[in-house]
């Protein structure tokens, strides 16, 4: 085998690894299987890898994915799109005010609305648009001030700015814990936040910890590493 075609199969074997471990997961929390219910879905992480190392990913018929930048993204899925045009790819790092239309162009789903002067640029750019991109709103659960999100004590009144006030179709709340902590009572107070504002969806758990966020009602999983390798 080719070096190429080596780390192609390590790639397919490590999302097949993944997908077994939530199906696994799944069955440990709720006792269902994972597709007779609403399904936990794997974000495969993307971010800095090159299409060539994407695509063993999107042949073996995985079709969500996440990326952290809108400028690498645009680089890399218009063209990845055309060749499979039902994936669903999720923007899950900061998004600056003037990334705000070209976010909207590429991304089905912006997961981290995280202050009030982005969610108003997101309404404004949307009706301009005229389309609507489903919103999830990033919680900084550890209260780190280096890091996105609103704080919980400021959540309710952030989801009710807007889903009321600017009427963003706001569909579930994200999380990053900090990276030295217990992610557990972080995935729990997200919960905790979601439930009270009934919001459905969560997007917690990275490669260290997804199966721990889905034990803790986690509906999309963040995976990066644990499917494509380091990332250097
Ligand atoms: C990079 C990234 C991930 C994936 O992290 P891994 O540890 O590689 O699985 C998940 N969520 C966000 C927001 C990220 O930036």
């Amino acid at each position: 085998m080719s070096q190429d075609s080596h780390d192609t199969h390590r790639i397919a074997e490590r999302l097949a690894d993944v997908v077994a471990k939530i199906d696994h997961a799944v069955r440990d929390a709720t006792g269902q299987d994972n597709q007779t219910r609403d399904p936990v879905t794997l974000v495969a992480v993307s971010k800095t890898k090159p299409a060539d190392e994407i695509i063993p990913v999107l042949k073996a018929g995985h079709r969500v994915f996440g990326e952290n930048k809108v400028q690498e993204a645009t680089q890399k899925w218009p063209q990845l799109r055309e060749a499979f045009p039902d994936i669903e790819l999720r923007l899950i790092g900061h998004l600056q005010t003037n990334k705000v239309k070209d976010a909207i162009n590429l991304f089905d789903v912006i997961e981290t609305v995280d202050r009030p002067k982005l969610a108003r640029a997101l309404a404004t750019a949307m009706k301009s648009l005229g389309c609507k991109r489903r919103c999830l709103i990033q919680v900084n659960t550890g209260e780190e001030e280096q890091k996105s999100g609103v704080w919980p004590e400021e959540a309710d009144r952030f989801i009710a700015l807007c889903r009321e006030d600017l009427a963003l179709p706001v569909e579930g709340l994200m999380c990053i814990p900090p990276h030295d902590e217990n992610p557990a009572p972080h995935f729990a107070l997200l919960g905790e936040i979601a439930k009270r504002n009934r919001l459905n969806i969560l997007s917690m758990g990275m490669s260290a910890d997804y199966e721990t966020a889905i034990r803790f009602g986690a509906t999309h999983v963040r995976v990066g590493t644990a499917i494509f390798g380091p990332r250097s």
